[in-house]
């Protein structure tokens, strides 16, 4: 018999497969303390497999560490694509030929490639990382490039010269954020105006050689310089507030994300039953962190507030940022 599941509004759930890394990013959200060299075994992935399944999800996204690390990364993507799966890997394409060996359908599988800065890379690095680029084009799997902005300048012409000779549509700037009781770098007030400046120019010359420019992860409105606030509302449709999902760890635990998770209580996946019971769960954790990470004093005058499109951006930015002084739009 076959079972027809309706598709949930969740329409996929990011799973942690490896909590290893090669590279050492000082923006990382992860952290020394949390490497362990845990991975997420067989008999785990076939439950979160499982519940994908029965909860009508479309696909999974599978992040790290190191993603493409995990021993058995290749026969795990063959298996979510063989029960329905549609796959997303976050990966920092450094594994040397790890790209090729992947042999599903190129509409089962896209990738999230996080390119850093240039002089960061060794020779053999920056090979590995444009070989498994030239591999997932060879094979027609699409690819999204992320930066990391952990300082003002974003000044990338590598980023956009593999952009714009593999033809790559899209090109995705997070800002960097504090980790909660974690030492990353991360991208502060007062490096807002160099960095809006960056991301305008930025723009410009992407949209010159067909890439689009979106951003991810909210920032405070009122920490965009005023001459900038229009372009990023209207061009890269800034958000001020936290979209609060769920992802799940290597231990099968279920969280929000690096950023917060030192405030939250643990739970596993195996005693949810539904992704609306994770829903619950993670609202949960909203209430409790709006509590450890208050809004700015100055945010309950002001109108972006009061129309419900600001509430302080992310919650690291709201624990590290509360104290300081700023601007309201009142
Ligand atoms: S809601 Fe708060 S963080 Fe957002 S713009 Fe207004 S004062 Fe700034
Ligand atoms: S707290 Fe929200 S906004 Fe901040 S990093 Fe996590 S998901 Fe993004």
């Amino acid at each position: 018999m076959t079972v027809k599941h309706e598709r949930n509004s969740v329409s996929r759930l990011t799973l942690q497969l490896n909590d290893t890394c090669n590279l050492r990013c000082s923006y990382c959200f992860s952290g020394d303390s949390a490497r362990t060299g845990t991975t997420v075994s067989e008999e785990d992935y076939g439950f979160f497999l499982g519940f994908c399944i029965r909860n009508g999800l479309r696909g999974v996204r599978l992040t790290g560490g190191e993603t493409l690390l995990h021993p058995h990364i290749h026969r795990y993507v063959r298996l979510a694509v063989k029960v329905g799966l549609e796959v997303n890997i976050l990966s920092n394409f450094t594994v040397s030929e790890a790209v090729s060996a992947f042999d599903v359908p190129a509409r089962s599988l896209s990738f999230l490639v996080n390119v850093n800065d240039r002089d960061s890379y060794s020779s053999e690095e920056w090979h590995a990382l444009v070989g498994n680029i030239e591999s997932a084009q060879q094979r027609g799997y699409s690819i999204v490039l992320g930066y990391t902005a952990h300082t003002g300048i974003v000044h990338i012409p590598h980023i956009i010269e593999i952009g714009a000779r593999f033809k790559v549509a899209k090109l995705r700037i997070s800002p960097s954020k504090p980790t909660i009781g974690g030492t990353n770098t991360w991208l502060a007030p007062d490096d807002m105006l160099s960095f809006s400046e960056s991301v305008m120019a930025l723009y410009q010359i992407l949209h010159s050689v067909g890439i689009r420019l979106v951003l991810d992860c909210p920032i405070p409105f009122c920490h965009i310089p005023e001459q900038f606030l229009h372009f990023f509302l209207q061009e890269l449709r800034l958000s001020g507030t936290c979209g609060f999902g769920s992802s799940v760890n290597v231990n099968l635990d279920v969280g929000h994300c690096y950023i917060t998770n030192s405030l939250l209580t643990k739970r596993n996946l195996r005693t949810f039953a539904t992704m609306e019971e994770i829903r619950m769960f993670t609202a949960g954790f909203a209430s409790d962190i709006d509590k450890s990470c208050p809004l700015f004093d100055r945010c309950t005058k002001c109108h972006y507030f009061i129309l419900g499109s600001c509430s302080a951006g992310c919650y690291g930015i709201r624990h590290e940022c509360a104290p300081l002084a700023g601007t309201s739009h009142v």
